[in-house]
C-alpha cells in the first residue's frame, strides 16, 4: 500500500465502541485519499435528508496519502461532513500536526458517528481507543484543552477540539488543532452536536514508507530545489496571505461594507508589509518550508497579552474592509476573539457586516442589537457583537445561525443583504469583478467558498476577468484540480512550482498504483469527486436553482471599485449552461447516466 495506511478507525459515540476497517484498494484508485475518500464514505453512509446535527451525520477526519512523507506542504488534514450551514456535503482543510499523528497511528480516516450521552473526548494510544469524560474541559478554549490533554496523556499528544461556540452549536464553529483551524461550514458545530469536545492521539506505530523509496527521494529533492528558488515561496514565507490584500484591492474586488464597494481608500494601512511589521515569529504546518503563518500580539479580549497565528487574508477582509475598518490591531484582536470561542472568522465577519448594513438601512434597531451602535467601523460595538455570537447571547443568537437563517428570522427586506451562497457566508473576492470566480462560487457543491476552484489566470489578468463567455470550461478544470489537490492534500500556498505531472510521479512512487500515472488520470479523479459531491447534494434536493449568487451580484453594479467599477454579473444562466456542458451535466445541473457510468459513480448509494 506504500504511503496509504489502508485502514480506517470507526468511532461510535452512541455505544462507546470503536472498530478498525480495511479500506478497499479500489477506493484509493478512484478517490486517492482525504477529500476524495471522505466524500465517498459520506455519500455511502448518509441517507437523503439526514439532519447535519443528528447522531446519524458523520464527521470524517482524513489525511492525504502524501502526508507525513517529507514532501513539503502535504501534511494538512481534512474534515468531511454534512454542513449545518448549507445542508450540502462539505470539507474543511487545516494544518497543525494532528493529521500526521493520525497516519502514524495507522489510519487514513477516522469516521465519527453517533452521539455521546455526556460531554466526552476520545483518546487513542498504544492500548486502543478510550472514551473519556470531558466535563472538566467544557467551556474551555482550544489552547487550554490542548494543554490539559498533553498534561494528561503526555507531551507528544496532539489533539483536535472545539471551543465554547462549538459546544453551544453556533452554526459556524471550527475544529482547532495546534494554532490552526478547520474553519468553514460548521464542522465544529457537528462535533459539538455529537457531545465530543476533543479527540487526541499519542501513539506512533507506523511511518508511511514509499513504494519506491529512491524515486520518491529524488522527487523530494526536486521539490526542495524548486522551492528554494521560487519567488512565490519567498513571498509567502515573508508575508503570508496578507500580501493578497492590496492585490485584491487593486483589482477592485475587495468587498467593502458588506459588498457595497470594491476598494477602500485607506488600504495603505493594511498591506502585507504592515502585517509583516507586526509579525513576532514564524508559524506553519508540519513539514513545510514555506511556513506562511506568523505569530502576532493580541491586545484585547481573553487572549490579550498572548500571540496568535494570524491573520490570514480572509480574516483581514472579514474584520477589515468588509466592516469599513483598516485598523490592523482590530483585525488581529477580532481574529483572536474568534479563535478563543472557536468561530470561523469569515462567517463571523460576514454576519457582523450584515448586521451593520441592516442597522444602516434601519432594518435593525439599537434595541434589536441589545443597545449596540452598529455603525460601520464602530470597533467597540462590533467587538462586543462577535463576543455575543461566541456566547450565543442576545442578537448574537440570531447571527450565530448564519446570514441565511438570520435573514429568514428577521424577515422583510433583510434577505436582500445577506451575502451567502447556499447558506455559506462569502469569501473576500467580489464575483462581479472576477466572473469566472463567481461561477466557481455559484456552482461550488459547498456554497460560498474561495477554495472550490480558484481561477489563477483570471486573478492574475492572463484572462479577462470581466468576460462572461468561455468561462465554463476553465472553471470546470480548476474545480477538478482543486478536488485533486484536496485529495492528496497539496496545500494551495505550499505547493509552489508543482504541477499535475509532479503529483502523478509522486503518487506512483509513493503508492505503486499505476492508475495515477498521468495528469489526465488525475484530472478524471478530480472530476469524479466533484460529480460525486454533486450527486450527494442532488439526493438532498439541490439543483440548478441553488447554483446562484446573492441578488446584489446580478442587480447592483459594483461601486467605487477602480477598474471593476460598474461591473455586474449579466448572464449567470449562460455561465451555468457552459459549465454544465463542460462537465457533461444536463441543463438542470444533473450528471447524465452516461457521465455517471464513465466515472463509475452509483447514484443510488444511501438513498
Ligand atoms: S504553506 Fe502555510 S498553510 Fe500551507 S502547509 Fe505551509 S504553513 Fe501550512
Amino acid at each position: 500500500m506504500g504511503t496509504f495506511a489502508g485502514k480506517l478507525l470507526r468511532v461510535d459515540l452512541s455505544g462507546s465502541k470503536s472498530t478498525v476497517e480495511e479500506i478497499p484498494g479500489l477506493l484509493f484508485r478512484d478517490f486517492i485519499s482525504a477529500r476524495g475518500l471522505g466524500s465517498e464514505y459520506l455519500y455511502r453512509e448518509l441517507k437523503a435528508g439526514t439532519d447535519p446535527l443528528s447522531p446519524e451525520n458523520r464527521l470524517i477526519l482524513s489525511i492525504g496519502v502524501l502526508g507525513g512523507t517529507g514532501l513539503q506542504g502535504f501534511s494538512k488534514w481534512a474534515v468531511t461532513t454534512k454542513s449545518p450551514l448549507t445542508g450540502t456535503i462539505f470539507r474543511a482543510i487545516t494544518g497543525g500536526n494532528f493529521g500526521v499523528w493520525m497516519k502514524h497511528a495507522g489510519y487514513d480516516l477516522i469516521i465519527i458517528q453517533g452521539k455521546a450521552e455526556q460531554p466526552s473526548y476520545v483518546h487513542i494510544d498504544g492500548e486502543g481507543v478510550h472514551f473519556l469524560d470531558a466535563r472538566d474541559l467544557m467551556g474551555l478554549d482550544y489552547r487550554r484543552v490542548q494543554i490539559k490533554l498533553k498534561d494528561r496523556h503526555g507531551p507528544h499528544t496532539e489533539s483536535a477540539c472545539i471551543g465554547p461556540a462549538g459546544e453551544k452549536l453556533v452554526r459556524y464553529a471550527v475544529i482547532s488543532s495546534g494554532e490552526r483551524t478547520a474553519s468553514r461550514g460548521g464542522v465544529g458545530t457537528v462535533m459539538g452536536s455529537k457531545g465530543l469536545k476533543a479527540i487526541s492521539i499519542n501513539v506512533a506505530t507506523r511511518k508511511p514508507a514509499p513504494h519506491d523509496p529512491a524515486r520518491f527521494a529524488n522527487l523530494l529533492k526536486r521539490q526542495i530545489d524548486i522551492l528554494k528558488q521560487h519567488p512565490r515561496k519567498k513571498n509567502m514565507s515573508t508575508f503570508g496571505t496578507p500580501y493578497i490584500t492590496t492585490v485584491v484591492d487593486s483589482l477592485g474586488i475587495l468587498p467593502v461594507k458588506n459588498f457595497q464597494e470594491g476598494r477602500i481608500e485607506t488600504i495603505r494601512e493594511i498591506t502585507g508589509k504592515d502585517f509583516f511589521e507586526l509579525k513576532r515569529a514564524k508559524a506553519g504546518c508540519h513539514v513545510c518550508m514555506t511556513r506562511c503563518g506568523g505569530m502576532r500580539d493580541v491586545t484585547l479580549g481573553p487572549f490579550s497579552g498572548s500571540r496568535i497565528d494570524g491573520p490570514e487574508y480572509e480574516t483581514i477582509y472579514a474584520f477589515g474592509p468588509l466592516l469599513g475598518i483598516t485598523d490592523k490591531q482590530f483585525v488581529i484582536d477580532a481574529n483572536a476573539l474568534c479563535d478563543y470561542y472557536g468561530l470561523d472568522t469569515i462567517s463571523a465577519g460576514v454576519c457582523v457586516a450584515y448586521a451593520c448594513e441592516l442597522f444602516e438601512k434601519g432594518l435593525v434597531s439599537p434595541s434589536d442589537a441589545n443597545g449596540l451602535d452598529l455603525r460601520w467601523g464602530n470597533q467597540e460595538a462590533l467587538f462586543s457583537l462577535i463576543e455575543m455570537i461566541g456566547k450565543r447571547e442576545g442578537f448574537g443568537e440570531v447571527l450565530g445561525e448564519g446570514v441565511k437563517r438570520a435573514a429568514e428570522s428577521l424577515g422583510g427586506d433583510a434577505g436582500l443583504y445577506g451575502m451567502h451562497i447556499k447558506g455559506l457566508e462569502m469569501p473576500g473576492y467580489d464575483p462581479r469583478g472576477v466572473k469566472g470566480y463567481g461561477l466557481s462560487m455559484a456552482t461550488s457543491n459547498m456554497g460560498g467558498t474561495h477554495m472550490y476552484g480558484r481561477p489563477r489566470e483570471e486573478l492574475s489578468g492572463k484572462t479577462d476577468p470581466y468576460t462572461e463567455e468561455g468561462k465554463g470550461e476553465a472553471i470546470a478544470r480548476v474545480q477538478k484540480e482543486q478536488a485533486l489537490e484536496d485529495s492528496l492534500i497539496a496545500c494551495t500556498f505550499g505547493n509552489t512550482g508543482l504541477d499535475l505531472q509532479f503529483y502523478s510521479e509522486a503518487l506512483v512512487a509513493a503508492t505503486g498504483i499505476g492508475a495515477f500515472g498521468s495528469p489526465e488520470a488525475l484530472l478524471e479523479i478530480g472530476e469524479r469527486i466533484i460529480c460525486l459531491e454533486r450527486c450527494f447534494n442532488i439526493r438532498d434536493g439541490f439543483s440548478r436553482k441553488d447554483d446562484s449568487l446573492p441578488g446584489r451580484m446580478v442587480s447592483e453594479p459594483l461601486r467605487n471599485a477602480g477598474p471593476a467599477t460598474g461591473q455586474v454579473i449579466h448572464h449567470l444562466d449562460r455561465l451555468l449552461d457552459e459549465y454544465y456542458e463542460a462537465l457533461g451535466y444536463t441543463k438542470d445541473g444533473m450528471p447524465t447516466d452516461e457521465k455517471l457510468r464513465e466515472l463509475r459513480i452509483d447514484r443510488h448509494k444511501g438513498a
